[in-house]
């Protein structure tokens, strides 16, 4: 976004990648139905963003999810709202998106070097790359003095697709303070027992809503649906809460949450079905029967009660409306759907621009910003971007002698 800001501009611009494409992560996201942005308004939108409403706030004011959504558009790609308000590319994909707007980027005279990883500055304050070969080449190094920077290195998740946060120590040697990345979106470890683990792992708990507990913690429940992995548990609603309970476990050492296996019943309903008489029904269908409790969920409520639960229709109903699972660990960085962490918004100035390093700005996910997944992700990385592109080029009009080179020098 900010290299097509400052084609925009007249600037001529490379983007270095140290992958052989661009775009990878973009592409993964892609493969899950390529939530590009939100429908919510405005007000809403900006709370998804909890501890850094003020940080993102002028990004999205200056590039909101319909600007985002006409952006699309404009690349010839049709979007649709979905019944939760997500907004999704007509085809699900990422793909053509990416591949139009390479094309136009390309169009506007921006030029791409993929295998180029970024290793810091040299003493001359050239920026150094390690060049990777490519088609039976040799490897080697690039310097380059560029008049200005926009650095968007992503977070820490998923290192395979070339984000592996290895920019933190290259930004901290400089003078730039940063905040450790850590996982968000993520899935958490659950230590469960042998039988439930080889059993259970890969199946969906649905229809479920979870809080978690605690006097401090966020009380309204959510309802939605999500997995148990042979680690512990995630999916969107973990996702949803991944926030609050990595936040509990760095204070607490671990976090409950309380899971409502069944919110579409009462608890009076459930209390009046599981007092009546058992007779020599197995518990199992006696909970299927009078509660249709059954599945994953049956045995999840097993895998938590204990021996007195069962003959005591208070305290199962209880269970089964509130059952409390403790987490004990966020799973690694490298499996999370993106990272917290971090430039933070005080190393930064207005327009994204380093205060330690006058000319280097910053956009997208290696910025300290978090928010649950929805569409917010890509909207805030994309207008980041575009903003820090907006400030590359009022650096450059403020200190460059020459002012935007005309199109012919760029594509010559
Ligand atoms: C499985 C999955 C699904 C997702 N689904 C969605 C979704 O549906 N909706 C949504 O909003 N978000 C989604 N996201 C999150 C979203 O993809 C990211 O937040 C977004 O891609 C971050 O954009 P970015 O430009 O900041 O960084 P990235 O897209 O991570 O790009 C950073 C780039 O920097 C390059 N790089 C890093 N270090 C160096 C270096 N030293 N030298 C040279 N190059 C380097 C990398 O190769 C990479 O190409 C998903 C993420 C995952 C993992």
């Amino acid at each position: 976004m900010a290299a097509e800001t400052l084609a925009a501009r007249g600037w001529s611009v490379d983007v270095y990648d140290g992958m052989p494409s661009v775009g990878r992560k973009f592409l993964l996201a892609g493969v899950g139905g390529m939530n590009i942005t939100h429908s919510e308004p405005q007000p809403a939108f900006v709370g998804r963003y909890p501890d850094r409403r003020d940080f993102v706030r002028p990004w999205l004011q200056a590039f909101s999810s319909d600007g985002l959504r006409q952006w699309v558009h404009d690349l010839g790609i049709e979007t649709f709202v979905g019944s939760s308000g997500r907004v999704f590319p007509r085809e699900m994909k990422a793909a053509p998106l990416l591949r139009a707007w390479l094309a136009r980027l390309r169009q506007d005279g921006v030029r791409i070097h993929v295998r180029h990883r970024w290793l810091g500055w040299d003493a001359e304050r050239n920026m150094l790359f390690k060049v990777g070969a490519r088609g039976g080449g040799i490897a080697g190094e690039a310097r380059v003095q560029p008049a200005v920077v926009v650095l968007a290195l992503g977070g820490g998740s998923w290192p395979r697709l070339g984000t592996d946060g290895a920019w933190l120590p290259l930004l901290e040697q400089q003078g730039v303070e940063v905040s450790p990345l850590k996982p968000a979106n993520c899935g958490f470890d659950v230590n469960w027992s042998e039988h439930f683990q080889q059993n259970f792992a890969g199946r969906p708990l649905k229809q479920i809503s979870i809080r978690l507990r605690g006097a401090d913690a966020p009380q309204e429940a959510q309802l939605g649906e999500c997995v148990v992995t042979a680690d512990g548990i995630e999916g969107s609603l973990i996702y949803a809460l991944s926030s609050s309970i990595r936040q509990r476990i760095e204070q607490d050492g671990d976090a409950c949450i309380a899971i409502d296996l069944l919110p579409d019943q009462s608890r009076e309903r459930l209390l009046r079905e599981l007092s009546k008489p058992r007779g020599s029904r197995s518990m199992a269908s006696y909970l299927r029967q009078r509660a249709r409790l059954e599945g994953v969920k049956a045995n999840l409520l097993r895998e938590v009660a204990v021996a007195e639960t069962w003959h005591n229709p208070e305290k199962l109903v209880d269970l089964i409306k509130a059952l409390p699972l403790r987490l004990v660990a966020p799973r690694p960085l490298s499996e999370a759907i993106s990272s917290a962490g971090g430039v933070p918004p005080a190393a930064l100035g207005p327009q994204l621009m380093l205060n330690a390093l006058p000319g280097v700005f910053c956009a997208g996910e290696m910025l300290d910003w978090e928010a649950p997944t929805g569409g917010y992700l890509l909207t805030a990385c994309f207008a980041s971007g575009r903003l820090a592109g907006e400030g590359a080029h009022l650096w450059l009009t403020r200190h460059q002698t020459r002012g935007p080179i005309d199109s012919n020098q760029i594509n010559g």
